[in-house]
């Protein structure tokens, strides 16, 4: 089972991706949190990128797709996987398929960008985990403590009004060519493609994936 999520930031990717991943037992593979990794590790990568991040620009091409070359090659994703957040651009689609990498399915998330603003800066996150809880729709049990560990929450730093807008406008860029890209590949029979309305509640689009991923 090798699944893309596309969508803009925000709708929820990264919320479902957790869902089908344990469900699916294959590892769920985020660019996002593979680059905040390596800024907190501050290595050669994390240097390059920490100010691209923060201000809500793409990484480049190269630099996203060594790193899913590289980790697609690990033993755990031999029955499969999940990326979400990945690929942002035709040429990290074709990163993909010039390396024989095969897909099964693209689940898209769509919602009106008006709404994503809410979604966005009400995001809280358990850095150690990854862990994706919102102060308004997906609260945690004690404010600003993570669930299991009772660690602190974090607002990303590129979830901050100015980030937010300059993400909006990267994905408004690029994304229109890359569905057009993954509606091509399904009209020759590569992948199977599904569109997703992300302003539904959580279990109502985990149940609707639910339901694609079984066909
Ligand atoms: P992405 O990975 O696409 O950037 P996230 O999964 O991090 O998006 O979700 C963004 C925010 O919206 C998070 O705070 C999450 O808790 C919340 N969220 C995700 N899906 C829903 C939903 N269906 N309804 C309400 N809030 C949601
Ligand atoms: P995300 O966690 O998916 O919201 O990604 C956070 C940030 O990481 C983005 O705003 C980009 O700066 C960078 N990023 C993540 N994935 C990619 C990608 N596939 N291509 C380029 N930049 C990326």
């Amino acid at each position: 089972m090798r699944i893309i999520l596309l969508g803009a930031p925000g709708t929820g990717k990264g919320t479902q991706g957790k869902f089908i991943a344990e469900k699916h037992k294959i590892p769920q593979i985020s660019t996002g949190d593979m680059l905040r990794e390596s800024i907190d590790l501050k290595n050669k990568i994390g240097i390059t990128i920490k100010n691209v991040i923060e201000e809500g620009k793409l990484v480049s091409d190269d630099i996203v797709c060594n790193l899913i070359k590289e980790r697609i090659r690990k033993k755990d994703c031999i029955n499969g996987f999940l990326l979400d957040g990945f690929p942002r651009t035709v040429k990290q689609a074709f990163c993909l398929s010039k390396n024989k990498i095969k897909i099964d399915y693209v689940l898209e998330f769509i919602m009106p960008h008006q709404s994503i603003l809410e979604r966005i800066s009400g995001r809280r996150i358990h850095l150690q985990s990854g862990r994706i809880y919102h102060v308004k729709f997906s609260p945690p049990k004690n404010k600003d403590k993570d669930d299991i560990t009772g660690e602190p929450l974090i607002q990303r730093k590129d979830d901050k009004l100015e980030s937010i807008k300059n993400r909006l406008e990267e994905y408004k860029k690029t994304h229109h060519l890359l569905v057009k890209h993954y509606i091509y590949e399904k009209k020759i029979g590569n992948v199977k493609y599904f569109q997703i309305d992300a302003m539904n509640e959580l279990s109502l689009i985990k149940e609707k994936i639910d339901m694609i991923l079984e066909k």
